[in-house]
């Protein structure tokens, strides 16, 4: 589960790391009275620097246009006017883009460097690591490739934690100095304590930042100003403050749509509806309509036991995308019974129609009795064919969305 910048902001204020105060917003009127406050809050005058920035759950907002800098109440309700009746495309997002509904209005600050940091899992070490460049800001992923040894890596164990020593040695790799030194340490502490605490998956804050040298703090102050979270879906059941911060609106239409039903449905490029029931073989269902020169449209898992009522939804939502040009019905029926299933494509044909080929593979619990349903309603499914196995499912299902006819 992700969430919001806004709501980053306020776990990284509760871990007692240094965070701009900001305010959120839903529409453009309020714009103008978050500038007001943030502003007076921070301390700054008439025509004090504040940021508008887009809560989607995306980032490459700044290079898209989605974090504006401004210098009044007038240019806050501006950038919000354009933000909030305009997609978000970024190179995270797809052409397509995001709609934005949230705004975060935040006090500005100047900027002497940015940096990155971030704690997540290294699955190669199976451990926790830390990662830290002096190379923060919009370009860390062109870093990565470009020049991976300004990457710091600093594995974090796994029961002793971060240690004050090895967060120091990171501090001066990236080049701080005098007091930053242990405010930077102070911060990866926090950061790495708030992971474990949290169940993050990822803890990134991109950029980190140091502030021009004033006369009280001759040496800047460290803080963050872009925060992004994510947390396993596993570990909600205890988290329940972060639970609460669940967007539905940032989430896919009929990912959220099956799991009402139990289902779990991916949506991916492809034009091959799937409808299997197990992960796994949901998974070698799609190498095999990759392996036969197809794309699958989904991912559709009705699980081992869904009702004749959840399938019959997980048929309506593949039906639904508009990129399904074909579906591919495999089950391998033990707790879940093959005739469940037949009665479920019945019920669609009849409910939505399949005016797209449907090649259906049965094999299990009462798959004759699967198999009868099925032949009985073949005058209603005219796209409907039935497979022997799987790989004969997926040459036909293949061969059907491109209009050829499947060699047997
Ligand atoms: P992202 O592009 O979605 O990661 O959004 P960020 O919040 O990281 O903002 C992108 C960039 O905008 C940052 O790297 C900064 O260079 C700039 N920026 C954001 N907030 C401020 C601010 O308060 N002051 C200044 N000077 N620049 C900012
Ligand atoms: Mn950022």
């Amino acid at each position: 589960m992700k969430i919001h910048e806004y709501q980053a902001r306020q776990l990284l204020t509760e871990a007692g790391i240094p965070v701009p105060s900001s305010s959120m917003v839903e529409n453009v009127d309020d714009a103008a009275g978050a500038y007001e406050t943030v502003v007076r809050e921070a301390g700054l005058g008439d025509g004090g620097l504040a940021v508008v920035k887009a809560q989607v759950h995306a980032g490459g907002r700044g290079k898209a246009g989605f974090v504006k800098l401004v210098h009044s109440a007038g240019e806050a309700t501006d950038a919000a006017q354009f933000m909030l009746s305009n997609r978000m495309v970024s190179v995270q997002t797809g052409p397509e883009g995001l709609e934005v509904k949230k705004l975060l209005v935040a006090a500005g600050v100047d900027i002497a460097k940015e940096f990155y940091l971030a704690i997540t899992t290294d699955r190669a070490t199976r451990r926790n690591v830390l990662i830290a460049s002096a190379e923060g800001g919009v370009e860390i992923e062109q870093v990565a490739e470009s020049n991976p040894d300004a990457i710091i890596k600093q594995p974090i164990d796994p029961l002793m934690g971060l240690q004050g020593f090895e967060a120091r040695e990171v501090a001066f790799k990236l080049g701080f100095t005098g007091k930053q030194v242990g405010q930077a340490v102070k911060i990866m502490m926090a950061l790495a304590a708030l992971f474990v605490e949290k169940d993050c998956t990822l803890a990134e804050i991109n950029p980190l930042i140091v502030t021009p040298p004033t006369t009280e703090a001759p040496d800047g102050q460290v803080m963050a100003i872009d925060a992004k979270f994510s947390f396993d879906d596993n570990a909600l059941f205890r988290q329940r403050s972060i639970g609460g911060m669940f967007d539905p609106a940032e989430e896919n239409a009929n990912e959220l749509r099956a799991s009402k039903f139990g289902l779990t449905y991916i949506a991916l490029d492809g034009n091959i509806g799937c409808l299997v029931n197990g992960a796994g073989l949901a998974m070698s269902t799609m190498d095999i309509i990759k392996h036969y020169g197809g794309e699958p449209a989904n991912f559709l898992d009705v699980g081992g036991s869904a009702s004749e009522e959840a399938v019959t939804e997980a048929f309506r939502i593949i039906l639904d995308d508009k990129a399904v040009e074909g579906v591919l019905v495999n089950i391998f029926g033990g707790i879940m019974r093959c005739d469940v299933i037949a009665q479920a494509v019945v019920n669609a044909a009849k409910e939505v129609g399949f005016e797209v080929p449907l090649v259906v593979r049965l094999e299990g619990t009462n798959v004759e009795a699967g198999k009868r349903i099925l032949e009985g309603a073949k005058a209603d499914i005219p796209t409907m064919e039935a497979a022997d196995d799987l790989d004969d499912a997926a040459r036909r299902i293949v061969a059907a969305v491109k209009g050829e006819v499947a060699a047997s």
